[in-house]
């Protein structure tokens, strides 16, 4: 039921007391014409009405979450407690400098943190999200090439196994994506990507370990390539879990990098808050950015730089989320965010190795933080999918893996257990997939039901999608 559909005229729970200064009213013109429709409901109602909408969806604390590329861990609670700090949520964003000093100092050490960790120089902390942050960075690139008079470069290199929104991104910034395959190893094709190299290429976009779950040994050799041709490199660090406090895109040769804090540094995502997805560079570009922060003679300040490319998001970005993620990476510490990253390899590898000779696995070897399985071979047998499987898992309470991603592997589906999840979790989760896999061959009509369990069961999916109802009447 619509929260619309419990509201009564006049019930309302405002505990407001009476107004004790003059009204002022806005000018006739900015009045609004018609009452503002909105429910009214009780404090018990509303409530309520929040706690079974809470009950009727799947987060992180209510059971496994192996979302591929999406790392869904743990958020922790002390993150919450320091964010919601009066310090750090009494303020308002037109505030003059010299009284968030406190503010400017988290956003200034977190910037020398997660430079420290991805191997930059700079960061801006407006990006909202992580296509968010591509879209600024490889404005970067753009503002790079042109204030070299480079602006002729058109094409930006994308492998075929990247998240949809690297090719979004650019596409939004205007490049024309050139898209290299990944040989057999899962890996960049080094030949296909020196064909593709050339004086018309503004750059390249990559995230290693990539959606395989596998990190590309050549990528020394992959920057360079790109660098030679005049090219910049771009890595998404939308999921820095395997590498984060072991190597650095700084390293690897790449010029600029994004950042999820919602994925990496356990800050809330999916519904649960939003997103920061700050953008890292090396000091080259940092004259590009949208502004920085400098450390005056008694005070922090913000200055935009000469050749800026603006402004990407109002203000300081998505400050209280910085606020959470400084206090996990605090949390840790250097050591901590090792194995942090340690532990997201192990447990993955683990779950792979609880499953890889039923399920088969894209491919060989070891994996990074995530593995890919491809149920083409079970669906050319029985007729059962990736789908399938997916909708079991919601009868068992864990949330599906990434399905049909990447999209160069048949059937995928895509997990990452992250390294918050304990032994027995991924041990009882290691089951209901054999138990599924079995149920498939065995009685699929049984599994082409799942869900049965939930509030929602099989939706019609095509239906869903070719008459969608967005609208409540
Ligand atoms: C999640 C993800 C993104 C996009 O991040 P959003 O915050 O959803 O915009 C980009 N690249 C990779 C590899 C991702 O996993």
């Amino acid at each position: 039921m619509l929260i619309f559909e419990k509201s009564r005229k006049g019930r309302g729970c405002d505990v407001l007391p009476e107004c004790d200064v003059k009204t002022v009213l806005p000018s006739d013109a900015n009045m609004r014409k018609e009452e503002l429709h909105l429910p009214e409901v009780s404090e018990p109602e509303i409530s309520r009405h929040y706690s079974e909408l809470a009950r009727k969806s799947h987060g992180v604390n209510d059971g496994f979450y192996p979302l591929g590329s999406c790392t869904m861990k743990y958020n922790p609670r002390v993150n919450e407690e320091a964010a919601s700090l009066c310090g750090f949520t009494d303020i308002h964003p037109l505030q003059p400098e010299e009284t968030v000093q406190g503010c400017m100092e988290v956003l200034k050490t977190a910037e020398a943190y997660l430079c420290e960790i991805t191997g930059m120089d700079n960061m801006t902390f407006q990006p909202a999200a992580g296509a968010h942050g591509e879209f600024t960075g490889l404005l970067l690139m753009k503002a790079y090439h042109e204030s070299r008079n480079d602006g002729g470069r058109r094409k930006i290199i994308v492998p075929d196994s990247a998240h949809g929104t690297n090719p979004a991104s650019a596409a939004m910034a205007e490049y024309s994506v050139v898209t290299v395959p990944s040989g057999e190893d899962g890996c960049v094709d080094i030949e296909k990507l020196k064909e593709a190299a050339g004086d018309d290429v503004a750059g390249i976009m990559l995230t290693n370990p990539n959606t395989l779950g596998l990190f590309d040994r050549n990528i020394l050799e992959i920057t360079e390539i790109i660098h030679g041709c005049g090219g910049l490199c771009y890595y998404d660090g939308a999921n820095l879990n395997a590498v984060m406090g072991i190597t650095r895109p700084g390293d690897m040769g790449f010029d600029i990098v994004h950042l999820n804090l919602h994925k990496t540094f356990s800050t809330p995502h999916g519904g649960g808050g939003p997103g920061s997805g700050p953008v890292g560079c090396k000091k080259f570009l940092s004259e590009f950015l949208p502004s920085f922060l400098v450390k005056g003679e008694d005070k922090l300040t913000f200055e935009k730089p000469s050749r800026s490319i603006g402004e990407v998001k109002s203000f300081y970005g998505n400050f209280t989320v910085v606020v959470k993620a400084l206090t996990y990476i605090l949390t840790l510490g250097r050591e901590g965010i090792k194995d942090a990253a340690e532990n997201a390899v192990l447990n993955a590898n683990y779950m792979m190795a609880k499953l890889k000779d039923i399920y088969p696995m894209a491919c060989r070897g070891f994996c990074m933080h995530e593995f890919v399985m491809s149920l083409s071979q079970l669906k050319k047998e029985t007729g059962m999918t990736a789908m399938d499987i997916a909708k079991g898992l919601l009868d068992h309470g864990i949330h599906p893996p990434t399905m049909y991603f990447p999209l160069i592997v048949d059937e995928a589906l895509m997990a990452e257990p992250t390294e918050t999840e304990s032994k027995e979790t991924i041990d009882e989760a290691a089951a209901v997939f054999r138990e599924l896999f079995e149920t498939a061959r065995t009685s699929p009509e049984l599994l082409h039901q799942a869900p049965v369990k939930t509030l929602v069961t099989r939706l019609d999916e095509v239906k869903a999608a070719r008459h969608p109802v967005l609208r409540y009447r």
